[in-house]
């Protein structure tokens, strides 16, 4: 049986849907399917780094090997060689990080959600890097909370301007290497003083680190998860050196907070796939890593050069833009009145896209900002891009 012509369901969304909206960046990633258009908007990394071969081979010996434990439920902290193989790889001489603090994740973004879940109630303060990763606000923008963007430099969040906003807050949320958006890096001297800071006003600091292993020159900077284990929550990701579509990462903090988390991880998803954690276990476990990370690192390295040059060759003067030393993204200001949103719309017509600065902003938006990226375009492309950019804002000027 089936009714004939039920009346449509006028939905009551929850308050908390009500606010949902959906991200400028996908929206705009719809336009940017059509192959003519060069895409500087998207923050997909390369297609070109995806070791495609080394992961069917992988899932191959998985399965044939240990198949019936791959295809079943499994535990909701994780695959245990993988968090063990994860905390050994995150160890330092004088900071160990144990498998018990290792949580894994279905993405890395899933873990924004699980710690604003446990963390923030509707009103409590947050704070922010002036700009931040669009996808955290929005994961934690659920929970309702109370950004307060701190005021931050080409080196990121400044410590100082900490003092006086910081009191009450619930967690603090940072990007110290190749920031998305704007490819900034943290200072050593700058992490210590953060994690100073937040040590003695108690506060939970998030270090999201998705790019860090993509430095181009020389090794990363030290995490300040190992400057203090105690009061730092760690995040990291195989997207960027693996793929992103295995949806595979993970959040190290303190023992009492990964209980915690491990059950919001529980109501929201049982767990992350086994098959693709003990893949990845396989892919990872004799040093894969550390041939293939520097190919990508390289290949980034390149275009961003590339980039770097364009913007030299065809932007006016009046425009300024950020030098990343690793990560997927460069920022741009323009000057005071070209509003970026409004930039889009024309670069669009004339088949070139980027993502507007304004979403990034917690609070006070800088309209005259822009995101590009340059992994997934190539070196022709991307001066060509970037003329079409540079003669549109001149246009303006
Ligand atoms: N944090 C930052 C800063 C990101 O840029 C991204 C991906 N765009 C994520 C977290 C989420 O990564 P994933 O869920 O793929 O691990």
């Amino acid at each position: 049986m089936k009714l004939e012509n039920p009346a449509p369901i006028q939905w009551h969304f929850s308050q908390r849907a009500q606010q949902l909206q959906s991200s400028v960046i996908r929206d705009i990633l719809k336009v940017t399917v059509n192959p003519d258009i060069i895409s500087f908007a998207g923050g997909l990394p390369s297609p070109e780094t995806f070791p495609v071969e080394r992961m069917r081979a992988a899932h191959d010996a998985v399965l044939s090997r240990v198949g019936k434990v791959a295809l079943q439920y499994g535990p909701s902290d994780g695959y245990a060689p993988l968090r063990e193989w994860i905390a050994g790889s995150l160890s330092t001489s004088d900071s160990t990080i144990l498998p018990e603090q290792v949580l894994m994740l279905s993405g890395s973004q899933q873990g924004l959600d699980l710690i604003a879940k446990v963390l923030i109630d509707e009103g409590s303060k947050v704070l922010v890097e002036t700009p931040s990763y669009l996808g955290a606000l929005q994961a934690f923008s659920v929970y309702r909370p109370n950004f307060v963007s701190v005021a931050s430099d080409d080196g990121g969040m400044l410590p100082e301007a900490l003092e006086g906003v910081a009191d009450g807050a619930r967690l603090l949320y940072s990007l110290p290497n190749f920031q998305n958006p704007t490819g900034r890096t943290m200072p050593l001297e700058r992490r210590i003083a953060l994690v100073e800071t937040c040590a003695r006003l108690g506060l939970p600091l998030i270090e999201d680190n998705p790019y860090g292993d993509l430095s181009y020159r020389g090794e990363p900077l030290p995490k300040m998860l190992n400057m203090n284990p105690h009061g730092v929550i760690y995040m990291g990701s195989f997207s960027k050196v693996l793929t992103p579509g295995i949806r595979l990462g993970y959040v190290v903090a303190p023992v009492a907070l990964i209980a915690k988390l491990e059950q919001a991880k529980q109501a929201a998803d049982l767990h992350t796939a086994q098959l693709t954690q003990m893949v990845v276990h396989e892919v990872v476990k004799d040093g894969f890593l550390d041939e293939h990370v520097p190919t990508i690192r390289k290949l980034y390295a390149d275009q961003c050069q590339v980039m770097l040059d364009a913007l030299q060759e065809f932007f006016p003067k009046s425009a300024t833009w950020t030098r990343p030393a690793g990560g997927m993204f460069i920022w741009v200001t323009l000057p005071k009145h070209i509003d970026s949103m409004e930039l889009l719309k024309e670069a669009v017509q004339q088949n070139v896209a980027f993502v507007p600065g304004a979403p990034f902003y917690a609070n006070e938006p800088a309209h005259n900002t822009l995101r590009l990226s340059f992994v997934t375009v190539p070196p022709e492309k991307i001066r060509q891009g970037v003329a079409t950019l540079g003669k549109l804002i001149a246009s303006k000027l």
